[in-house]
């Protein structure tokens, strides 16, 4: 961002909290804090396999967990549901809270669920493809979604 949201004018960095960061020149009051963005994610479980799914713009073999925005006035709780419907077509419950996983790559706070899916499922337009893996196939990757998964993987397996 190189001009002010607020007024047009310039925005030059300075050191605001310790942190250097983009703030009007003209003094409006604007600062580019640059706050994390909370994402909602799910960990799907869908006829006793784990749900995984590779977004349009992802490279083939990638796959991930069903991630989306909030919209404005939703809880955590709505969005993760709606996202699994969009996206896949899926009615659900909430199983449980899984926990907040920082993604800093992507400046996120993922907000992960594990969820129950029922119904057909039915591809949205961000999806390319899913596959589904019993739980004992699922391996976790390192970024992203992907520590959610192995602590939720993790904690299972503690329980079995
Ligand atoms: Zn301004």
């Amino acid at each position: 961002m190189k001009y002010c949201p607020q007024c047009a004018a310039e925005l030059r960095e300075g050191l605001i909290d310790q942190k250097i960061r983009k703030q009007c020149s003209a003094d409006c009051g604007f600062v580019q804090w640059n706050n994390p963005i909370p994402v909602v994610a799910a960990i799907v479980e869908y006829k006793d396999q784990v749900l995984l799914a590779r977004n349009r713009a992802w490279p083939e073999g990638w796959f991930a967990l069903i991630t989306g925005f909030l919209e404005q006035g939703e809880t955590p709780e709505s969005a993760v549901l709606r996202e699994l419907e969009e996206e896949l077509g899926l009615s659900g419950s909430i199983e449980e809270f899984v926990g907040n996983y920082p993604f800093f790559e992507q400046n996120q706070l993922l907000v992960v669920y594990h969820l129950r899916a029922f119904g057909e499922i039915r591809l949205g337009a961000e999806i390319a493809e899913i596959k589904l893996l019993p739980v004992s196939k699922v391996r976790p990757w390192s970024m992203g979604t992907g520590p959610a998964l192995r602590d939720w993987l993790q904690q299972r397996a503690a329980l079995d």
